[in-house]
């Protein structure tokens, strides 16, 4: 791997960027545990003498174990008051017993991410965090489908067409690999809760420890054009997380700057690396719209008959118009 992508994966993959954070974590906790023990014993020299004892003698006392030899009971009930011996010295300097424990971040996992080969809370609430600091649009905690109702401000048609798109991406989040639906498009004006669907869906499959990914078309953008501009080794390895992650949703479509011969052809590019993986987006362009900008290849492939599920919210009222007409009137008040 290239300097050029090293810099760029601590940049911009969310995964990597919460591995690093709990690597981080675990390394500084532990780093100041020895700290603490090392300033401490170097300070006192009893200390040291009966840390040094204890040390040995249960070092002594487990290699008997392991060996299964005769004094083994006894090797252990040495050390135990040697360690006893330890503790109550550190009681009379009123140090606490666990002063030289490292002090986790997660004590559930001990700031390694995972319990028993699953990861960890920690990691899942972290990827979120991140996530939600790279993209302002991942606009809510919620992790569920059960239960939850489209926002009231909204027209019942499009209330209704939202219940039905929950229900879609509460099946979806549990069949996607199996599903035949590959391009999932969400098509419709601004501020009918497109984004929060989405985000509600990102945080149900980080939750099911699934292999997702949710970038603004603008970052995307960003991406294809520092992949356009590196040396053409280290091309692939710059999108890889984009191209490889089992689900990437692309948030607000048509939102970027457009560049000629990078927003349209990497786009194309990167619907045809991803075939066989799940790709999520949402736009405010309509069909026509999209052909103009991204040519009629990237239409068919969004279209697709039998590969996409297209859901069009169009004609629906707008809720952050609905708020902010609210807002006015509030103020005049
Ligand atoms: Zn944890």
């Amino acid at each position: 791997m290239s300097e050029f992508s090293k810099i760029y994966y601590t940049n911009d993959s969310p995964r990597a960027k919460a591995n690093n954070t709990i690597s981080i974590r675990k390394f500084n906790a532990e780093f100041k545990a020895r700290n603490d023990l090392q300033r401490h014993l170097a300070a006192d020299n009893n200390l040291l003498k009966l840390y040094q004892k204890q040390n040995k003698l249960s070092l002594e006392a487990s290699r008997q174990e392991v060996y299964g030899e005769a004094g083994a009971t006894i090797a252990r009930a040495n050390a135990d008051v040697a360690y006893k011996e330890y503790l109550l010295y550190l009681d009379s300097c009123g140090i606490k017993h666990d002063f030289d424990k490292p002090a986790y971040y997660c004590t559930t996992c001990n700031d390694t991410g995972f319990i028993n080969n699953i990861r960890c809370d920690c990691f899942k609430q972290l990827l979120r965090d991140i996530t939600m600091d790279d993209n302002p649009q991942l606009n809510t905690d919620i992790r569920s489908f059960i239960k939850l109702k489209p926002p009231k401000m909204l027209e019942l048609s499009t209330r209704l067409n939202m219940s039905e798109f929950y229900e879609f991406l509460n099946k979806y989040s549990e069949n996607y690999s199996d599903s035949q639906y590959k391009i999932i498009l969400l098509t419709g004006s601004p501020g009918t809760g497109k984004t929060f669907a989405l985000s509600v869906f990102f945080n149900k499959v980080i939750d099911d420890d699934g292999d997702i990914l949710m970038i603004s078309a603008v970052k995307l953008n960003e991406l294809f054009l520092k992949t356009h501009l590196a040396p053409l080794e280290s091309k692939q390895e710059i999108l890889e997380t984009i191209i490889d992650c089992d689900i990437l949703i692309v948030d607000d479509l048509g939102m970027e700057p457009f560049y000629n011969n990078v927003t349209a052809e990497y786009l194309r590019n990167l619907l045809d690396l991803r075939s066989h993986l799940t790709t999520i987006f949402s736009t405010n362009l309509n069909s026509e719209e999209i052909r103009i900008r991204y040519g009629n290849s990237t239409l068919s492939r969004l279209y697709h008959k039998s590969r996409a599920h297209v859901v069009d919210f169009f004609n629906t009222v707008d809720i952050r118009t609905k708020e902010a007409t609210g807002d006015i009137i509030n103020k005049k008040q």
